[in-house]
């Protein structure tokens, strides 16, 4: 039998790659996206494609909700607030996306027995120092005072749901975190870094790192990201577990800046922007970020197959005009 798959934020950057890597596996896949920060464009080469359908819609619409899941076997949650700058500007939009999403899908999927992986983030990690991240490890969130910070509560918030639906009603459900996620489609708009510099660089602009640029980050390529939601969800044994999803190759800003500008042999210069110009007064960012991804390694076998050269090739040849 094909399975049938719903994706909720299926237009998105994320959700497009996967509806694109299901459908070319022979699943058929619904998408549900409100177009709030999706492209209908991301899948619009889908269109048409056998066994391909979606629904321009709030995963808040009960009533469409609930058809979808009806005719769906498996769910990927993806459909959230998504980026840092967003949250800080749009705190409300936040935290009620977030929240009563994941339980607006979760009810829809308990209805019909249906197998959710719900996407979740490395943001829930928080100020956490002790590197690499595990699954497990405790979690220190900054005061709730700075709207950084509801992002991951929210997130934390769908993830304690998920699982309790999995304790108490025995509903499959699997939790991936994705740590940082690069590849075409990804806009800067959001404040994701890459497609940031990459744009600053080919246009000329300044590239504009935030504080001192000492902050790192890991970077995987959305192909091998979404190859890792594909593993998961074939695997039984991932039900009622976390999952760290990126890749351990670590990169402080500011030699990522330096990357970037000798990969696109750009005379961009690179000027440093306070955090508080750059996001709000009193922001708080994260300085370092790795996961331990030894679970999903040892459960599937996944590694993330392109390094950060790899990814920032394509994501400069998907942006220069
Ligand atoms: N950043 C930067 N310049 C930009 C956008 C982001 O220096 O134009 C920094 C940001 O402050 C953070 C890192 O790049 O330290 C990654 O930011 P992004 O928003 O991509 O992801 P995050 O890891 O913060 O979720």
């Amino acid at each position: 039998m094909v399975e049938r798959i719903l994706i909720t934020g299926g237009a998105g950057f994320i959700g497009s790659h996967l509806a694109e890597k299901l459908l070319d596996a022979g699943s058929q896949v619904a998408i549900l996206d409100d177009l709030s920060t999706g492209k209908f464009e991301n899948i619009q080469h889908l269109a048409g494609r056998p066994g391909f359908s979606f629904a321009i819609d709030s995963i808040t619409n009960a009533t469409v909700l609930d058809r979808l899941a009806s005719e769906s076997q498996l769910i990927v949650h993806l459909a959230a607030a998504v980026g840092v700058k967003l949250v800080v500007e749009q705190p409300v939009q936040t935290i009620e996306t977030n929240i009563m999403g994941a339980e607006a899908v979760l009810k829809a999927a308990a209805r019909y027995r249906a197998k959710v992986l719900i996407a979740s983030t490395s943001e829930v990690y928080g100020k956490g120092v002790r590197v690499p991240f595990r699954e497990d490890d405790d979690v220190v969130l900054g005061p709730t005072s700075r709207n950084r910070w509801a992002y991951a509560a929210s997130k934390m918030v769908d993830e304690f749901l998920g699982l309790a639906y999995y304790q108490k009603y025995s509903l499959p459900v699997v939790i991936a975190r994705l740590f940082n996620t690069v590849g075409p489609r990804q806009v800067g708009r959001y404040g994701m870094v890459i497609p940031r510099f990459v744009g600053q660089a080919l246009s000329g602009n300044p590239i504009t790192v935030y504080g001192d640029g000492s902050q790192s980050r890991c970077f995987c390529d959305v192909s091998d990201t979404v190859r890792a939601l594909e593993m998961l969800l074939e695997n039984e044994k991932a039900v009622g577990k976390v999952f760290n999803v990126g890749s351990t190759e670590e990169i402080t800003i500011l030699d990522l800046a330096r990357r970037v500008k000798k990969l696109t042999g750009s005379d961009s210069p690179i000027t440093f922007i306070p955090y508080d110009e750059a996001y709000a007064p009193g922001f708080e960012d994260m300085q370092r970020r790795v996961p331990d991804t030894s679970r999903i390694r040892t459960m599937t076998g996944w590694k993330p197959r392109n390094n950060l050269d790899d990814i920032l090739q394509r994501v400069i040849a998907w942006l220069r005009p």
